[in-house]
């Protein structure tokens, strides 16, 4: 597995690892999982997928850097599949972003379903079953293990699982979400939430996604072949249609007095932000636990805690400033006061888990929101299906200054 120091300096070294292997083999090899125990000093072919989700999750690295990069080092053809994955991210994050009741109804489900959980024994018996990894579903057994110890799964382990946990266990997938989010170093609330709404149908509707035991076999080298699994996958259904609330950008903030910049888990990248002038302050914060109700492991609560830490001293030596870290309890109004400091500047606070726990004493303290011109000349082409996104995206990109 590779380092998961959670500093942008490592995922530098991950990235420059990973290079070679972003275009053809990339393309043709995405889909296997051949598990974290792959010889990749020997093989470097089977490091076949980039494991910088972490990364690029907390934007430890920014997906305008890796598509740059990509293009630079194998063409736009060569690289089109990678720089497809990375447009899904884009896509989630948009089309949660404009709606939002999508993320309140998740949390506020998953409260109701581990209320439910309590009182029915014999699905709790089946949701600790397989949190454990003891369903005797073979490859199941070994994600479930292979996510808390490592808190990673390939694309298509997820898949598969989540299909497994909704189609063969018949778990809600709201307690599945909840178990990706208490694990996975890249836990977002957009992909992590959409995929699983996706998986059961209820994303492009009634398109369910199907785990079958020649598939698993074919693409986990014959490391797995789980027996027993569901032959059928009738769509969830909900009697909700999400309204689409076009997101508004907004303007970048004008030059004017002194401001502080707050730092959180979303954008690690403060250096690359389009700032009107210097920030006096930097403020860091996070608060991964909030993602769910039964906190975050401790992998997931470093990875975001480090960086964090990895990006305020990038920021205040990038901008010659103090920083200082906002402590869970305090109140943002008293560290300004202390300050002096009387505007706040933020990158954008996506939908989600953070922006829930400070979003709303953010709104309080004169803050203004800066969005980068990746986010928004994607993410509002969010309004339907994915395909729509990739259409325009060239376009898009290329009017940002990223050459395809
Ligand atoms: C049920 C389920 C839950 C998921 N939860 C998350 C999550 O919480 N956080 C998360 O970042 N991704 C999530 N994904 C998407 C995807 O599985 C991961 O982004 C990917 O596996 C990360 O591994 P990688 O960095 O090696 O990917 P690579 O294949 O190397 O892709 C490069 C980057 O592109 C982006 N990307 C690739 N595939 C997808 C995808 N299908 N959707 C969105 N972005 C993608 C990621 O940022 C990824 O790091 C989920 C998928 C499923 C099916």
């Amino acid at each position: 597995m590779i380092d998961i120091t959670a500093s942008r300096t490592v995922g530098l070294a991950r990235l420059a690892t990973f290079t070679p292997n972003m275009g053809h083999n990339y393309a043709h090899k995405r889909n296997f999982d051949y598990g974290l125990e792959a010889n990749l000093a020997q093989e470097t072919w089977r490091d076949n997928v980039s494991k910088l989700s972490p990364f690029i999750r907390h934007r430890l690295i920014t997906e305008t850097e890796l598509i740059t990069l990509a293009i630079e080092a194998h063409g736009a053809q060569a690289t089109e599949k990678f720089v497809t994955e990375i447009l899904w991210r884009a896509y989630f994050k948009g089309w949660l972003e404009q709606r939002p009741e999508v993320w309140a109804d998740y949390v506020h489900t998953r409260d109701v379903q581990f209320k439910l959980l309590k009182a029915d024994g014999g699905r709790r018996n089946i949701y600790e079953k397989a949190i454990a990894g003891e369903t005797g579903i073979d490859a199941f057994d070994h994600w479930a293990k292979q996510l808390k110890s490592h808190g990673y799964l390939h694309n298509h382990a997820r898949m598969w699982f989540a299909s497994i946990w909704i189609f063969t266990l018949d778990l809600p997938w709201q307690l599945g979400a909840d178990f990706f989010l208490q694990y996975l170093l890249d836990g977002d609330a957009a992909s992590n939430s959409l995929s699983w709404r996706w998986v059961g149908g209820l994303h492009t509707k009634r398109k369910t996604y199907l785990a079958t035991q020649d598939n698993i076999v074919q693409f986990t080298d014959g490391r797995f072949k789980p027996v027993g699994l569901a032959t059928t996958a009738n769509p969830l259904t909900e009697n909700k249609n999400y309204k689409l609330r076009p997101l508004k950008i907004p303007p970048q903030p004008p030059a004017a007095s002194a401001f502080a910049l707050l730092v959180h888990e979303e954008d690690c990248r403060p250096e690359s932000l389009q700032l009107p002038q210097k920030p006096s302050l930097i403020i860091g914060v996070s608060g991964p636990d909030g993602k769910s109700p039964r906190g975050v492991s401790d992998q997931v609560r470093a990875f975001a805690n480090q960086a964090v830490d990895d990006a305020i001293t990038r920021a205040a030596d990038h901008f010659q400033c103090d920083k200082i870290m906002w402590k869970k309890g305090e109140k943002l109004q008293d560290i300004l006061k202390r300050a002096k400091i009387e505007r706040l500047l933020s990158p954008w606070l996506p939908v989600g888990a953070l922006r829930d726990a400070i979003g709303k004493e953010m709104r309080g303290n004169n803050v203004r929101w800066v969005m980068r011109d990746y986010d928004a000349a994607l993410w509002p082409l969010a309004t339907k299906g994915f395909f729509a996104v990739k259409k325009k995206a060239p376009d898009a990109l290329r009017a940002i200054g990223i050459k395809l």
